[in-house]
């Protein structure tokens, strides 16, 4: 089967304690929309015809995982994550070592995702094969500021040509895992998979997704996406 139309294993990093979101239970398992934030997620991308199974990487002491093995007839697996979000997608794809050959094209979205469109991952897909390698971004409109340490503004930066990093990120297995390694070889800390793929002397491909695909990271972003997926009905 060519690229272009083969199945894509995608990874889910969802081992993340959400200590910025703060509460008892993780972000990922707050309802929303009546069903785990993760389960949402999953459902999001299995719908997706490209997609032919999910790897979820989780805590080892999560006990909060419903223990499907199967999510809209795609087989769901789960694998121990990591300390670092990096660590989590790398154990993710280790443990799909016998199902994806280095050269097939791996998906890696975020579990506190779960608003992202069918159309934005099949644009990701058909502009991002052929490109080598892509994400999903979406352009920056407010101005930017760097801070210094007492958080006086020291220099505005210009906001032309920066794009805010989402998920899916696109790219074939043996590379993006042969990045990934390298980095944590090098002890450089990586929060995307095209950080990884960029220091391994690639350009990946920005592929304009919708600005509203949001990473639920805080009680608001929590509230928006509870809005946007009411929203879609
Ligand atoms: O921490 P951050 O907001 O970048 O997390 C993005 C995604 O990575 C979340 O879905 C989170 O569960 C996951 N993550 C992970 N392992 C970690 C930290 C974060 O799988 N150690």
């Amino acid at each position: 089967m060519s690229d272009t139309d083969a199945g894509l294993w995608c990874v889910v990093p969802a081992a993340g304690r959400g200590s910025r979101f703060g509460g008892a239970i993780p972000k990922q398992y707050l309802t929303l929309h009546a069903k785990p934030l993760l389960l949402l997620t999953l459902e999001r991308l299995a719908v997706h015809p490209r997609v032919s199974g999910l790897m979820v990487a989780i805590a080892a002491d999560d006990h909060r995982w419903p223990g499907i093995s199967t999510c809209l007839g795609k087989p769901v697996a789960t694998t121990n994550g990591g300390a670092q979000r990096s660590d989590s997608v790398l154990a993710g794809l280790r443990a799909l070592r016998e199902q994806v050959g280095d050269s097939q094209f791996v998906l890696v979205h975020d579990a506190a995702r779960p608003c992202v469109r069918t159309d934005d991952i099949s644009r990701l897909i058909e502009l991002g094969v052929p490109a080598g390698g892509a994400l999903l971004a979406a352009p920056m409109h407010d101005t930017l500021k760097r801070a210094g340490s007492d958080n006086r503004v020291v220099v505005t930066e210009p906001r032309d040509a920066r794009w805010r990093a989402l998920t899916p990120q696109l790219f074939r297995y043996g590379e993006l895992v042969a990045a990934l390694e390298a980095a944590r070889s090098a002890g450089v800390a990586i929060t995307d998979e095209a950080m990884a793929m960029e220091r391994a002397g690639n350009r990946p491909l920005l592929v304009e997704g919708s600005g509203d695909n949001i990473k639920v990271t805080t009680p608001p972003d929590f509230a928006l996406a509870e809005f946007l997926l009411q929203k879609e009905g």
